[in-house]
């Protein structure tokens, strides 16, 4: 008997919530999690993953809707980073009292490159200066066209502190997750993506997947890049154990044999072992080649993490401005997101020590810990001169110093007095600057450097002096092992290392 047709389930909308700082998304996504999580796990709200499901009536039917929570947002970029979707919708929360911001425009752009259906939340509208009239109108200048409004863009008008409007904005979710057909397989091997992954002291390398594809038993396995767990502790957003999941379900797996990079995609296997047959044998490191000196210049790796593209991009862009002919940074790698303990190794793999920077991110705790162990710098900032001010003093303190010769003044020999095989006598005319008694001697003929000399004494009218300066004469006992001849030209010449 043939296999039946390949099943094609409703699979529940993967939500992700963008928007400019302060406008209310992680207010939004409490609220939510707070008055909706699914029914019989009430009382547990501890948040233990990146993401969260809650359930929802519609047409009499309960259905369920999964939320990338905080760092929801940087995870959604580094996948997009990567060139996926995980979200199905986005919700882009503008605030009432502010109305489309730069990090609005930004969050829009991704969500357009995503090419992902979205609703708009507008927020804060218990504030008394909300002017949801005038959000509409910034929202139109970026040619979002509203519901209601000449446009098809779904909206709602919420209040995330007292919850105004929340239920509306989530009908608006089923709404469109209803239109836009999302379907999954339940019987295909479990694909997704880790939307978080951590070391825990205790219990080992955790990731938080959330499952796009299939469904996930215990006894499976799953590999991520390099890094292989076995299916074995999977917990809910609860943090409670759980045997099988399903798509748009985030589970957290405990067991990874390597920190898996967030954005990164994972594939299932039936065990452990076809998982690490299946490891790529070359694992996906940093070109180090970047950070070899070539003609001599010294190369300082730089791994960043920002919260943005857009910053990452300007960043990019500055480090290039970092540096002279001598030393120059290279960005060996950079993400979205947390830095994390793969950035800090990254900056340990080359030959020279690399620097980590974060932009408008913070650290996971692990990975902080490790940097402190292994003596990794690791630098955060909110303002890019600052960032590029910092590197340029980082590149010049760890740069080898090199000698840099300054010329202090020339004279020209007039006359040689006498010759003996280590000292010569001259008398001569200073012609720029100075010849100082402490500074080394370059002797030029014709151009061309035939030794270096030290002046034991210099006199001017029979006196001995610490200097002459142009144009005076003077006549000078100089160490050297080579005769000095009327005609050629001392320099007076000081090296700094710089
Ligand atoms: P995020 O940076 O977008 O995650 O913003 P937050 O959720 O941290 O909110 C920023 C500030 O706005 C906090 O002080 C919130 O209490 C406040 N806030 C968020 N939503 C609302 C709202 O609907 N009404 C009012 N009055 N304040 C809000």
């Amino acid at each position: 008997m043939s296999k039946p047709e390949t099943q094609s389930m409703e699979r529940p909308p993967i939500v992700v919530i963008m928007g400019h700082v302060d406008h209310g998304k992680s207010t939004l996504l409490d609220f939510i999690r707070k008055s909706n999580i699914v029914a019989g796990e009430a009382g547990g709200i501890t948040q233990h993953v990146a993401a969260y499901e809650v359930e929802r009536e519609k047409d009499g039917q309960m259905k369920r809707i999964t939320f990338m929570d905080t760092p929801g947002h940087a995870a959604f970029s580094a996948i997009r980073a990567r060139g996926a979707n995980v979200a199905d919708i986005a919700v882009l929360v503008v605030a009432a009292d502010d109305g489309v911001k730069a990090q609005t425009i930004e969050a829009l752009q991704q969500i357009r490159d995503a090419k992902i259906p979205f609703i708009v939340a507008i927020n804060k509208i218990d504030k008394p200066n909300a002017d949801i009239n005038r959000t509409q109108a910034s929202l139109m200048d970026k040619e979002v066209f509203l519901e209601k409004l000449g446009g098809d863009v779904p909206w709602a008008a919420i209040s995330a502190k007292n919850g105004t409007g929340v239920d509306e904005l989530l009908d608006l979710i089923l709404v469109l997750a209803e239109l836009s057909e999302f379907k999954s397989d339940p019987d295909a091997p479990a694909t997704g993506y880790v939307i978080e992954a951590h070391r825990d002291q205790k219990r080992g390398v955790a990731a938080t997947m959330i499952i796009t594809q299939g469904t996930l038993k215990i006894g499976m396995a799953v590999l991520v890049d390099r890094a292989v767990s076995p299916v074995r502790i999977m917990e809910n957003h609860l943090g409670h154990a759980i045997k099988t999941a399903t798509f748009s379900t985030p589970v957290q797996l405990v067991g990874f044999d390597d920190l898996p990079n967030v954005g990164e995609s994972f594939t299932t296997f039936k065990n452990k072992r076809d998982a690490e047959a299946a490891r790529p044998e070359v694992a996906a490191k940093v070109a180090i080649a970047h950070t070899e000196e070539h003609d001599g210049q010294f190369t300082l790796p730089v791994i960043i993490r920002a919260d943005a593209t857009g910053s990452l991009e300007a960043i990019a862009h500055e480090l290039l401005k970092v540096g002279d002919e001598y030393k120059r940074v290279s960005l060996v790698q950079s993400g979205i997101g947390t830095v994390s303990e793969n950035d800090v190794k990254v900056a340990m793999s080359g030959k020279v020590p690399g620097v980590v920077l974060g932009f408008n991110v913070s650290i996971d705790a692990n990975a902080q810990e490790y940097a402190r162990q292994q003596g990794v710098r690791v630098e955060f900032f909110d303002i890019i001169y600052k960032l590029t001010e910092k590197l340029q003093e980082i590149l010049d303190a760890t740069a080898p110093k090199r000698a840099v010769e300054e010329i202090l003044g020339k004279a020209k020999v007039l006359k040689l007095f006498s010759a003996r095989k280590d000292e010569c006598v001259v008398g001569g005319r200073v012609e720029e600057g100075q010849i100082s008694k402490s500074a080394p001697i370059r002797v030029m003929r014709r151009g061309v450097e035939i030794g270096k000399g030290k002046i034991k004494n210099i006199q001017t009218n029979k006196q001995d002096v610490n200097r002459v300066d142009a144009v005076a004469e003077f006549g000078t006992q100089i160490t050297c092992d080579f005769p000095i001849v009327a005609g050629d030209i001392l320099e007076s010449v000081i090296t700094t290392m710089q």
